[in-house]
């Protein structure tokens, strides 16, 4: 059998990400390849640079986009910044908390586990126990938006106590960045990373992460050499470093680096104050629709995420039948729930280029009829009418 050229489905996407693609972006993406070393990418990549500064709103000189997904963002700050032998403090909430003991300790450190339940921010006490306990701890880690439950937690505070005991900080911004206020300078963390699929609204497979220099001190005055060969910053930082000259490391993903430069010329345009703006105000409306046909979310009003919305699955309704009619009949994905939530959650996001007016009242249209067929009982258009009270005093 001959196969023929793949053509995507058109969805809406609403699901803990990918999320909705600009098509600005996918119109840079198609521009010509050239030469990663090119004098013309080269100034491109210095404006990457510039960019990411803005939306991490850091003066850091190490700040660039890792060439491949947030996973490996995630690993690049812990094979550079733990060493054979460091214990490293990880409050965990959620899923991503647990990659990060995976992380360590692969790294060949100690993982000390601060745990919270799902669906709570991290405890600023706990940490701060844990470091009392732990006088000799290295590093302090935690998720800023924990995607798994669509919890926030305060990375300043937890900065700052992780200070006070001399930790280095990585934070775990995949989620956060772009779609709720993070302040890199501001609240002094030392390496943080994310992702380009979520809030910017890009296509998946490039992590953007950002060191201090203390991070960076640390980094060079290292015992071990990095285990990881394609990670080692030492490494990298002669292909994305300052100065102009750039050494060969590894091909950039020159095409997905438009698409990249485009999603943040995006943001510069919009200004991240406004989109942060944008996020909590559709969020609102999201949530007053679903609360209007009774669905309840897990996280505390204090807490929640404006980008990433779970929600409780009603008692008796069939998570997997309800996700499929909407993929089948309206194109819209919604996330599941993930490890002990599957079954239990459904996550709505509201990322980047998806999080719109027209999204919300969409999604809440499609969940009232699909769960009005599985014998939900509200009046027809209750969500839709509540989500457009709110956007209209808005
Ligand atoms: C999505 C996500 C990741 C992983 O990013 P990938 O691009 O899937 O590797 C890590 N942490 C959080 C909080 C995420 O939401």
């Amino acid at each position: 059998m001959t196969v023929r050229s793949f053509h995507p489905p058109q969805r809406t996407l609403m699901g803990p990400g990918p999320s909705d693609v600009n098509p600005r972006i996918l119109e840079a993406m198609s521009r010509l390849t050239i030469g990663h070393l090119d004098p013309a990418f080269v100034g491109m990549m210095d404006e990457v640079k510039g960019l990411l500064k803005y939306a991490f709103q850091t003066e850091n000189e190490l700040t660039m986009p890792v060439s491949a997904p947030g996973s490996a963002g995630m690993e690049s700050c812990f094979v550079n910044l733990v060493e054979p032998g460091d214990k490293v403090i990880i409050c965990q909430n959620g899923v991503f908390g647990g990659r990060m003991k995976e992380n360590v300790e692969r790294c060949g450190g100690t993982a000390v586990m601060v745990e919270d339940s799902w669906g709570d921010a991290v405890d600023p006490q706990k940490l701060e126990d844990a470091l009392k306990a732990n006088p000799d701890a290295k590093v302090v880690a935690f998720v800023h938006a924990e995607t798994s439950t669509g919890a926030q937690s305060d990375a300043e505070t937890l900065v700052e106590i992780a200070h006070q005991y001399d930790c280095l900080t990585i934070v775990d911004a995949v989620t956060s960045l772009a779609g709720t206020p993070l302040k890199v300078d501001e609240w002094k963390i030392d390496a943080i990373y994310s992702g380009t699929q979520k809030c910017l609204s890009c296509t998946p497979g490039l992590s953007p992460v950002s060191f201090s220099e203390r991070a960076l001190d640390k980094i060079r005055n290292r015992q071990t050499t990095v285990q990881s060969w394609f990670l080692d910053l030492n490494l990298v930082m002669g292909y994305w470093g300052g100065g102009g000259k750039r050494a060969y490391h590894h091909t950039a993903p020159v095409n997905a680096l438009y698409g990249l430069h485009e999603s943040l010329v995006i943001l510069q345009d919009e200004g991240l104050e406004n989109a942060w703006a944008r996020h909590h105000k559709h969020h609102l409306a999201l949530r007053a629709g679903l609360e209007s046909m009774g669905l309840g979310f897990v996280v505390d009003e204090a807490h929640r995420l404006p980008q990433l919305n779970a929600i409780t699955i009603p008692e008796g309704v069939d998570d997997a039948a309800v996700r499929t009619a909407l993929l089948q009949d309206y194109s819209l994905e919604i996330g599941a729930g993930l490890g002990v939530m599957a079954g239990k959650v459904w996550r709505i996001g509201l990322m980047g280029h998806a999080c719109n007016t027209r999204n919300v009242l969409f999604c809440l249209a499609a969940l009232e009829d699909v769960l009005g067929r599985v014998g939900a009982k509200y009046e027809r258009g209750v969500a839709v009418n509540a989500a457009e009270k709110v956007l209209a005093a808005a």
